[in-house]
């Protein structure tokens, strides 16, 4: 795809809110940085490519996305580096995501010129606004709505692509303790579990909400055609270590294929640490616990980066895997991710995008 240049154009802010905030505390997902890029589509085409200060919009409440679900979204995030320079992880594919996001809930794709130099843009914009603490990042999350002012069932006809980014301090990713659910699923095959839609977040909320009342966070996913075969962690990826190979589900189109989960595959090719992409039972995990072969568990996506799993709960049973702190695996891809974001080692993958 090329990448043809287009004009933005910006409205500053009059005077920045950074001062009222400690960006370097911010909890995950409430402050927002000053400014936001925002791009119309109407007539078969991308237009009116703006940065304007963050500031609730006026809508009607007839807009499509908001009754039939036409809403797809990415996250990714922004890094200061110890050298002080600001770099973004692998935008590019988050860019190729949303697209194929847009694919399947038939919206218009943004075109990577677009994507990048909106994106490129805010950041650069609200660079201080990106945490220099050891775990804080710059969250940010471009998202597409279909905005047609019109209730019936239809392809909506008008888009806006907006880009909001939000420091996130200190992000401790706690130990989780998931809880394998086979009555209620994430995704069915044909559906829309690989593209990140609105509508396969509003459908996890009621069955985690179970899960939270029996004392655990997350969710273990599975197939919804057997209710057999481990698929996702909540709404990361999830990856075993077993007999010291990392073991993940396959991709399917039940799965969301993450960046993450790709850039851990990546690192343990280089390191050569052996993998597996293939079908895991429950049955699996559960003698795997139980005869001391499995030794790691750990979900993996752009929040948390890595989230330990603590103990796996199934069926009334507790399967309690290893202490955190002898986790060799999931401790290494945190470090490595962190040391290549951090600037503490080369960045071999040209995984970095850096910030002007
Ligand atoms: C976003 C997401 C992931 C992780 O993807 P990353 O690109 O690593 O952030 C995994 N599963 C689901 C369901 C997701 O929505």
């Amino acid at each position: 795809m090329i990448s043809s240049s287009i004009a933005i154009s910006i409205k500053k802010i009059n005077e920045s809110r950074i001062s009222e905030v400690n960006i370097n505390e911010a909890p995950f997902g409430k402050v927002f940085t000053d400014h936001m890029f925002i791009a119309d589509y109407k007539n078969n085409e991308w237009s009116n490519f703006r940065i304007i200060p963050y500031q609730p919009v006026q809508m009607s409440y007839a807009i499509s996305a908001l009754h039939y679900g036409q809403a797809i979204f990415e996250g990714l995030k922004a890094f200061k580096q110890d050298n002080g320079n600001v770099v973004i992880f692998r935008p590019k594919e988050n860019g190729i995501r949303l697209n194929k996001s847009a694919v399947r809930m038939a919206m218009p794709e943004v075109p990577e010129g677009v994507f990048m130099q909106g994106l490129l843009q805010l950041v650069s914009l609200d660079k201080m606004w990106v945490p220099s603490s050891e775990g804080g990042s710059l969250y940010i999350r471009p998202f597409m709505i279909a905005t047609e002012e019109a209730i019936g069932v239809k392809i909506s006809n008008e888009y806006q692509f907006v880009i909001l980014a939000s420091p996130v301090g200190l992000y401790y990713s706690q130990p989780i303790k998931v809880l394998i659910q086979n009555t209620f699923y994430r995704s069915v095959r044909g559906g829309i579990g690989y593209v990140k839609a609105a509508g396969n977040y509003g459908r996890s909320l009621y069955p985690t909400k179970l899960a939270i009342e029996k004392g655990y966070q997350q969710i273990l996913w599975t197939d919804s055609a057997t209710g057999q075969y481990i698929e996702e962690a909540g709404t990361m990826n999830v990856i075993f270590v077993k007999n010291n190979t990392l073991i993940t589900p396959e991709l399917e189109d039940t799965l969301l294929s993450g960046i993450t989960r790709d850039s851990v595959l990546k690192l343990a090719s280089k390191q050569n640490i052996p993998f597996e992409e293939r079908k895991i039972s429950i049955e699996e995990i559960i003698n795997s616990i139980k005869e001391g072969s499995l030794t790691e568990a750990f979900g993996v996506g752009t929040a948390a980066t890595v989230a330990h799993i603590s103990a796996i709960g199934y069926q009334g049973n507790e399967y309690v895997l290893p202490p955190i702190e002898q986790r060799k695996y999931s401790l290494l891809f945190d470090k490595l991710l962190r040391d290549i974001r951090k600037g503490r080692v080369p960045d071999e993958f040209n995984w970095l995008v850096k910030v002007d």
